[in-house]
C-alpha cells in the first residue's frame, strides 16, 4: 500500500477525534493543523503544526510541497475564513477535501432566544445596563462589546489574555471565568446562579461540548442572544466524525 498523508484542520473536539481514529492506519500519516491561538493546548495523536499558512497561496504551497493526499476541514463553524482558503487550496492542488459541518443548534420549546447575524450585532441588542451579562463568544470576540460601558459582562475563556491580547479594546466592566469544555448540565446550572447571570450571548456552534449552558439557561428561565453562523463553506460537506471517516474511507484506495 502506499504512504499517504492526510491534513485534518482542527482546533475542535472532531479534530482530536479525527486524529486519534485515522493515526496508527498501515500506510497514513495524520497531520493536524492547529492556528496555535491557545497557550497549552491538548495535542491531538499524531503530527501536529502549528500557525497560518499564508492565506490560500500558503496552503496550496504546504499542500504540494508535503504532498497531502487529502484534507478533513474539522475546523469550527465560525472559522469561516480556513474554511474557505481550504476549499480554494485544494481545488488549485487538486487534493480531495471535506468540510465537516456539524449542525445548528435549533430552538426548543422553553428557549427564550433572540438570533443576530453577527457578534456586533449582539453588542448592540444588549438592553441598557444590563447586569449579569454572559459572553461565551471567546478571547477573540471582545472588541465588539467594547463600546457597552453601561453593561455588565463576564466572560468564559480557555485562559488569560496573553499581554498582547490585553491590549486589545474590551469592555470596561469585563470579569472572567476560566475553564475548558466540554461542559455539564449541573456545573453550568451551579455556574449561571453563581455568578447571577440574567442574558446569555453565545455563537450558534453546535455540537455537544458547549450546549449544556443552553439547557440550564432553558430551566433558569435565562434569554440568550444568539449568534447565526456564517454560511457553510463550499464543496463536499460531512456533518459528524463518523461521516468524515466514511467520506476518507471511500477514497482511501484512490489516493496518492
Ligand atoms: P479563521 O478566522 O477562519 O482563520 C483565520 C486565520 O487563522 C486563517 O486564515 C489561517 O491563517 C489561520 N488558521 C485558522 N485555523 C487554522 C488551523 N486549524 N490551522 C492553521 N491555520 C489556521 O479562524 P478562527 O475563527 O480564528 O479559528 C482559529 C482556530 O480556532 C481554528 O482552528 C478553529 O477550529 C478554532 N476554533 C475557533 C472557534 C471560533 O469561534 N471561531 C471556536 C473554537 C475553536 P492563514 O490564512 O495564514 O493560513
Amino acid at each position: 500500500m502506499s504512504h499517504r498523508r492526510i491534513l485534518i484542520l482542527g482546533g475542535t473536539g472532531e479534530g482530536f477525534a479525527l486524529a486519534a481514529e485515522l493515526a496508527g492506519r498501515e500506510g497514513l500519516e495524520v497531520i493536524s493543523s492547529m492556528a496555535g491561538r491557545t497557550p497549552a493546548p491538548k495535542v491531538p495523536v499524531g503530527a501536529v503544526r502549528r500557525g497560518g499558512f499564508g492565506g490560500v497561496a500558503g496552503l496550496d504551497a504546504y499542500l504540494r510541497e508535503n504532498r497531502i493526499s487529502a484534507v478533513i476541514d474539522a475546523t469550527h463553524p465560525f472559522a469561516d475564513k480556513i474554511s474557505r482558503n481550504a476549499a480554494l487550496a485544494c481545488k488549485a492542488a487538486d487534493v480531495p477535501c471535506v468540510h465537516l459541518w456539524r449542525p445548528s443548534w435549533e430552538r426548543q420549546v422553553g428557549d427564550d432566544w433572540r438570533e443576530v447575524a453577527s457578534v456586533a450585532d449582539a453588542a448592540d441588542v444588549i438592553p441598557a445596563g444590563a447586569r449579569g451579562v454572559f459572553l461565551t463568544t471567546g478571547k477573540t470576540e471582545l472588541a465588539p462589546f467594547a463600546h457597552r460601558d453601561d453593561v455588565e459582562f463576564i466572560a468564559r475563556m480557555v485562559a488569560p489574555l496573553s499581554d498582547e491580547e490585553g491590549l486589545l479594546p474590551r469592555p470596561q466592566k469585563l470579569s472572567f471565568v476560566f475553564d475548558r469544555g466540554p461542559f455539564d448540565l449541573d456545573a453550568e446550572r451551579a455556574l449561571l446562579r453563581e455568578h447571577a447571570i440574567l442574558l446569555i450571548v453565545t455563537k450558534n456552534s453546535g455540537g455537544s461540548a458547549a450546549y449544556a449552558k443552553l439547557e440550564a439557561a432553558r430551566g433558569l428561565q435565562i434569554p440568550v442572544i444568539m449568534v447565526r453562523r456564517p454560511a457553510a463553506p463550499t464543496g463536499e460537506l460531512v456533518s459528524t466524525v463518523e461521516e468524515a471517516l466514511d467520506w476518507f474511507g471511500a477514497r482511501e484506495e484512490v489516493l496518492i
